[in-house]
C-alpha cells in the first residue's frame, strides 16, 4: 500500500473531505468488492457511490475486507432519483447495503428540476444530518438557482456540489458561487469520463513532469481545489491516478489548462435539466 497523505478540503460541518476519492459508477456490482478493495489496497481512502449505482453492498464489503478503520475512511452516497419522496427510508437502506451506521457525505444526485420537490428533500437530508448519520450533507448537480433556493428556504447551505467538471468544462461560474458560499466543489467526470482530452498542451505537461496526462488533469484538480473523484476497473490506473502528489504543476501550466475550458460546449454528460 502507499502510503501517502491525501490532501482534504475543510467542510462547512467541520469535517474534511479527502481531495482525491475513487468513484464506482459502472462498476459492476458484481466486481464491486473486489475493485473497491484493489483501490483500498492501492490508497484510497473516500470511496464515491450512489444507491442508483446498486453497488454499495459491495462497498461496504471492500471496507469490512481491508480490515481499515471505518474512520479513516471517507464514504459518499447519493438518494436516487426515484425515491425523492421517500429519503428517509432509501437513506437507511443505503446504510443498511453498505452496513454502516452512518455515512460522511450523503447527496441528492439531482435536482429533478420539473419534479420540484428538492427544497423539500433537502429539508429531509437536513434532518439526516441532526441525526447524526450522515456527518455532511450535499447536493449534485444543482446550478445556482437550485442551490439558491434551498439555501434560502431551509438557511442550511450544502457542504458540497459534486458536478460534471473536467479541463474542457471548467465550471467557473459555479465554482465562484460555491467558493462565496463554502460549498466544496467535487468533480465528477475529472478525467472527461473516459476520453482523455487529447490537447497537444496538456501532453506537452505531462511530458515536461514526466508524468502521464491523467496524472496532470487530476493534479489540476487537486491545485484548483476541486475534489476529484476518478474510476478505473484497473490496479494500473488506480496507482497511476492516485500518484499526482509529488509534483507540482507551475503558474504557466495551470494557465495553458485554463484556456482549454470550452464553457457550455465541453458538457459530456446529462444537463441537470435534462435528467427526469
Ligand atoms: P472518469 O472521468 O473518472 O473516467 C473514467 C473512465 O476513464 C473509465 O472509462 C476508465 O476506464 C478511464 N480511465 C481511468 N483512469 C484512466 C487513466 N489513467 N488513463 C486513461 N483512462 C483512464 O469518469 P466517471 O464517469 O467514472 O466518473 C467518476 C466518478 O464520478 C464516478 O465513478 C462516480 O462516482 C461519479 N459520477 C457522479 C455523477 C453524478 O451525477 N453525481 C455522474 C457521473 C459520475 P477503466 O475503468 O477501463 O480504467
Amino acid at each position: 500500500m502507499t502510503e501517502t497523505t491525501i490532501p482534504t478540503i475543510a467542510l462547512n460541518n467541520g469535517t474534511a473531505i479527502p481531495q482525491l476519492g475513487f468513484g464506482v459508477f459502472r462498476v459492476d456490482p458484481a466486481r464491486t468488492a473486489e475493485i473497491a478493495g484493489t483501490a483500498l489496497e492501492v490508497g484510497y481512502r473516500h470511496i464515491d457511490t450512489a444507491a442508483g449505482y446498486h453497488n454499495e453492498a459491495g462497498v461496504g464489503e471492500a471496507v469490512r475486507a481491508s480490515g481499515i478503520a471505518r474512520n479513516d475512511l471517507w464514504i459518499t452516497t447519493k438518494l436516487a432519483n426515484g425515491d425523492q419522496e421517500h429519503p428517509e427510508d432509501a437513506f437507511q437502506a443505503s446504510l443498511d447495503a453498505l452496513g454502516f451506521d452512518c455515512v460522511d457525505l450523503y447527496l441528492i444526485h439531482w435536482p429533478l428540476v420539473e419534479k420540484g420537490i428538492y427544497p423539500n428533500v433537502w429539508k429531509s437530508l437536513t434532518s439526516i444530518a441532526e441525526s447524526g448519520r450522515a456527518k455532511a450533507i450535499g447536493v449534485s448537480n444543482f446550478q445556482i438557482e437550485h442551490l439558491e433556493r434551498i439555501i434560502a428556504e431551509t438557511g442550511v447551505t450544502p457542504a458540497v456540489n459534486q458536478v460534471e467538471l473536467h479541463v474542457e468544462f471548467q465550471q467557473r461560474e459555479l465554482r465562484a458561487f460555491h467558493l462565496e458560499h463554502g460549498i466544496a466543489t467535487e468533480a465528477w467526470y475529472p478525467l472527461g469520463g473516459g476520453t482523455l482530452s487529447d490537447a497537444p498542451v496538456l501532453q506537452q505537461i505531462a511530458a515536461a513532469h514526466g508524468k502521464s496526462v491523467a496524472q496532470v488533469v487530476l493534479r489540476w484538480h487537486i491545485q484548483v481545489g476541486n475534489v476529484a473523484i476518478p474510476k478505473s476497473n484497473h490496479r494500473d490506473r488506480m496507482a497511476e491516478n492516485f500518484d499526482i502528489f509529488s509534483f507540482q504543476l507551475t503558474d504557466d501550466d495551470l494557465a495553458a489548462i485554463a484556456a482549454l475550458d470550452r464553457g457550455d460546449e465541453g458538457r459530456r454528460g446529462t444537463h441537470p435539466l435534462q435528467m427526469r
